[in-house]
C-alpha cells in the first residue's frame, strides 16, 4: 500500500477506532486524527457512572491518552477545530489550541464528527446552572455543580437522562424527569413496558412526569425554578438530556450528499465524495427489520462502523450491515434492554404481529434472591420474531444480546423454542424466559390460523362445498389472510371431500401437546394444553 495521508476529524468512538485499526493494516500511512475536546479515548457511556460515585474519578473513564496513539504512530491534535474544508486542493484548514489557522493536507478523509446535544428552546436555557451531557468536560462539571444542589429537574426521559438521574438520586438529591411524550424510553419501549418500569422507578428520590413540558427555567442569573405544564417547582440545577443530531455541517461543505437525518454513506462507509468516508452518530444506517432509513447513536455502532471503515480504506471489501439497535442500560436498580422494533412502530407499519408479554424470573424460582424479569416479544404472523424489549434487576444485558443474535439471524418463534438455553438454577431458569415468550407468541398465531379454520369449517358447511374462496375475506391483515389462506383452502378440501368432521381432523387445528387420553376420550374435545401451561403445570415457570 503506497504511503498516504489519512485525516480523521474526530476522536470519539468511531474516528479513534478507525484509526487503530487503519494502523492495523498499514504502517507506512500518516494518520492525524482531531478532536475539539481535551480528552480523548474515553467512554461517554460511564459519565452518569462516575456523577453517582459508581465509578471513582473520570480518569478512570479515560482509557487511553494522546501520547500512547503516538506510539503507533498516530497523531491526534487534541482542542484543534477543523473549520473548513477545501476539497479541490484536498486541504483542510484547523484552528489548534492555541488559536493559530494552520493547513493540512489530505489522501483520505474520515469525518467522524458524532452528534451534538440537541438544546429545546426553553427560556432560560442560559442560565448557571443549565447542563448537557455529552462530554468528560460536561461530566465534570454537572459533578462539581451537583454537590451543593437539593432539586435537580432533568429534562428528557430517555436513557442518558434516567441514567444520571437515577444516580443523582443515588446521591440523594431529589429528581424530577420530565418527558414530554406520554412515556419514557419513547423509542425503545411501547407504552405497557415503560408504564411497568416507572413504576419501578419512581419514589426512589425520583418523580417521573411523563407528557409533561417544561415551558421555562427561572432564575435571576441561576436557575431557581423551573415551570413544568404552569406548576413552578423549586431547582438548583437543570440538565438537557433532550437528544443529539448529528453534527453535518463540514460534510455538507464539500458536498457530502446528506439523506433523511444525516450523512449518506453506503455500505463500505464512503460518503458520496470520493475518497471521503464517515462513521458514527454523523452518519445514517438502514433498519435492519423495515429497511428504513434511521440513526443509530449508539457507541457499539460507532466502533463497528470504525472498523469497517478502516478494513475498507486499507483495501478490504467489507460492509456495515443494517441495525438492529440492540441497547441496554442500567438505571438505578433496574436494567432495561432492547432491539429490534416496538409493537407501535410495526403497527403504524401495518406489520401483522403477534405479542407476548410476560412476566418471569432471573433465577430459579427456588433460588435465593430470584428477581422479575418483565419480558415482552414482537412477532409477525409467520413466526419470524422482530422486537424485544425487557427489563428486571438482573440477567437483561446477556438475554438482550441472545435476543440481537436471534434477529439477526431472523429466526422464528418456531426456532426458539426449540432452541437450547444453559442452565444452572442460580444464574437462569430451566425454561429460559425468552422460549417462555416464544412460546407464548406460537399459541397465538396458532390461534389466529384455528380462528381462521374455524370460520373456514362454518362457512363450508353452511355454503356450498363447490367454494373454494377462503371466507375470511373481510379481514384487513394482509399477511394472515394469505396463511390462513393456505390453512382453509386444506380445511376446504377436505370439508368439500367428507364434511365438517374431517375437517377438525385439519392438522393445523390440532394442539400438538394434546395428549393420548384426550385423543382416545369419547367426550367432546376439551381444551388441549398449551405449551406454556405445560410448563406452568409441571412447575417450571410461573
Ligand atoms: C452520557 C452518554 C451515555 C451514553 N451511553 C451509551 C451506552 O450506554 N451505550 C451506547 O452504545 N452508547 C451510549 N452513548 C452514545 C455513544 O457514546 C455515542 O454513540 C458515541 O460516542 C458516538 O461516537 P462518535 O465517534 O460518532 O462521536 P463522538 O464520540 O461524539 O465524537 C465526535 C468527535 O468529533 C470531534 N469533532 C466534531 N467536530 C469537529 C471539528 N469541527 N473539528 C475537530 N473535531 C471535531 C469531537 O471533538 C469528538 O472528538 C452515550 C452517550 C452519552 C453522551
Amino acid at each position: 500500500m503506497n504511503s498516504l495521508n489519512i485525516v480523521i476529524i474526530g476522536a470519539g468512538a468511531s474516528g479513534l477506532t478507525a484509526a487503530s485499526n487503519i494502523r492495523k493494516y498499514d504502517d507506512e500511512s500518516q494518520i492525524i486524527v482531531f478532536t475539539t475536546q481535551k480528552h480523548v479515548a474515553y467512554s461517554p457511556c460511564a459519565i452518569p457512572y462516575v456523577i453517582g460515585g459508581h465509578i471513582d474519578s473520570f480518569n478512570d473513564i479515560i482509557m487511553h491518552k494522546p501520547e500512547e496513539y503516538l506510539r503507533k504512530n498516530i497523531r491526534i491534535l487534541t482542542e484543534s477545530k477543523v473549520c473548513e474544508i477545501n476539497n479541490d486542493i484536498t486541504e483542510l484548514t484547523y484552528e489548534d489550541k492555541k488559536g493559530n489557522k494552520q493547513n493540512l493536507k489530505y489522501d483520505k478523509l474520515v469525518i467522524a464528527t458524532g452528534g451534538k446535544p440537541l438544546i429545546p428552546p426553553i427560556p432560560g436555557k442560559d442560565l448557571e446552572g443549565v447542563f448537557k451531557v455529552r462530554t468528560v468536560e460536561d461530566g465534570e462539571e454537572i459533578l462539581a455543580y451537583s454537590q451543593n444542589c437539593k432539586n435537580v429537574i432533568l429534562v428528557g426521559g430517555g436513557a442518558i437522562g434516567l441514567e444520571l438521574g437515577s444516580e443523582l438520586a443515588h446521591k440523594g438529591i431529589k429528581v424530577t424527569i420530565a418527558e414530554m411524550m406520554p412515556q419514557l424510553f419513547p423509542r425503545s419501549f411501547d407504552k405497557e413496558m415503560s408504564d411497568k418500569f416507572q413504576d419501578h422507578l419512581q419514589g426512589k428520590n425520583i418523580e417521573i412526569l411523563t407528557s409533561s413540558a417544561v415551558e421555562s427555567i427561572n432564575g435571576e442569573t441561576k436557575v431557581e425554578s423551573v415551570t413544568i405544564d404552569g406548576v413552578e417547582k423549586p431547582a438548583d440545577m437543570v440538565i438537557l438530556s433532550t437528544g443529539v443530531r448529528p453534527q453535518t455541517d463540514l460534510a455538507e461543505s464539500i458536498g457530502c450528499e446528506l439523506g433523511q437525518f444525516a450523512i449518506k454513506v453506503n455500505p463500505h462507509m464512503e460518503t458520496s465524495v470520493p475518497n471521503v468516508y464517515a462513521a458514527g452518530d454523523c452518519v445514517e444506517v438502514t433498519n435492519a427489520i423495515t429497511g428504513d432509513i434511521t440513526l443509530s447513536p449508539l457507541g457499539t455502532t460507532a466502533v463497528r462502523q470504525g472498523i469497517i471503515l478502516a478494513k475498507n480504506l486499507a483495501g478490504h471489501e467489507i460492509e456495515f450491515q443494517p441495525v438492529l439497535n440492540s441497547t441496554v442500560s442500567q438505571i438505578g436498580e433496574m436494567e432495561m434492554g432492547a432491539v429490534g422494533i416496538t409493537q407501535q412502530e410495526a403497527e403504524k407499519l401495518g406489520i401483522p404481529i403477534v405479542v407476548s408479554s410476560i412476566e418471569s424470573l432471573s433465577r430459579a424460582r427456588y433460588y435465593p434472591g430470584s428477581k422479575p424479569l418483565y419480558l415482552k416479544l414482537i412477532a409477525k404472523t409467520d413466526g419470524t420474531i422482530i422486537g424485544c424489549q425487557m427489563f428486571g434487576q438482573e440477567a437483561v444485558a446477556e438475554r438482550v444480546d441472545t435476543m440481537t443474535a436471534i434477529m439477526s439471524q431472523k429466526l422464528t418463534c418456531d426456532d426458539v423454542v426449540s432452541m437450547e438455553f444453559s442452565y444452572a438454577p442460580p444464574v437462569s431458569t430451566v425454561v429460559d424466559p425468552i422460549a417462555q415468550a416464544a412460546a407464548e407468541c406460537l399459541e397465538k398465531i396458532d390461534a389466529l390460523d384455528d380462528e381462521c379454520c374455524c370460520e373456514c369449517e362454518e362457512e363450508s358447511s353452511q355454503e356450498s362445498a363447490e367454494s373454494d374462496e377462503c371466507p375470511v375475506e373481510e379481514n384487513n391483515n394482509e399477511e394472515i389472510e394469505k396463511s390462513s389462506d393456505e390453512e382453509c383452502c386444506e380445511c376446504s378440501d377436505e370439508s368439500e371431500e367428507s364434511g365438517k368432521e374431517e375437517c377438525c381432523e385439519c392438522p393445523e387445528a390440532e394442539d400438538s401437546e394434546t395428549t393420548s387420553e384426550e385423543e382416545s376420550s369419547d367426550e367432546p374435545a376439551e381444551k388441549t394444553t398449551s405449551f406454556t401451561e405445560y410448563l406452568r403445570n409441571q412447575g417450571l415457570i410461573n
